[in-house]
């Protein structure tokens, strides 16, 4: 299961996690196109190794494992989906369809409690 990146990166987006990843699966970096327009970065969720050494350099905790992202952030992510599908390239639409598997799930579940 990936790594996510939450709502604290927007406005700080200092790319000290893009720094310490060992596969290159933090985007965009600085001399990729869309950084300047993106604003937060995006994990790659079948190319992160869930390896965890992003969490400790990040400077707001904004990084999770899916499956620990706080439920404060559930609100915020259709947001951040709608933005992600209008504006994003296929890496970054792909993290989000990852959220929406478990949402998706959590749903399915609930309703079977
Ligand atoms: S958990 Fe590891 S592989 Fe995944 S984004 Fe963080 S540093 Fe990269
Ligand atoms: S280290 Fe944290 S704040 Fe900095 S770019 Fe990565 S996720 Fe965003």
């Amino acid at each position: 299961m990936a790594y996510v990146i939450a709502e604290p990166c927007i406005g700080t987006k200092d790319t000290a996690c893009v720094d310490v990843c060992p596969v290159d699966c933090i985007h965009p970096r600085k001399d990729e196109a869309d950084f300047e327009s993106e604003t937060q970065l995006y994990i790659h969720p079948t190319e992160c190794i869930d390896c965890g050494a992003c969490v400790p350099v990040c400077p707001v905790t904004a990084i999770f494992a899916l499956e620990d992202l706080p439920e404060k952030w559930n609100s915020f992510t259709p947001m951040l989906r709608r933005a992600a599908f209008s504006m994003a390239g296929p890496k970054i639409r792909a993290q989000y369809l990852t959220i929406d598997l478990r949402e998706s799930l959590i749903r399915a579940l609930s309703r079977r409690a």
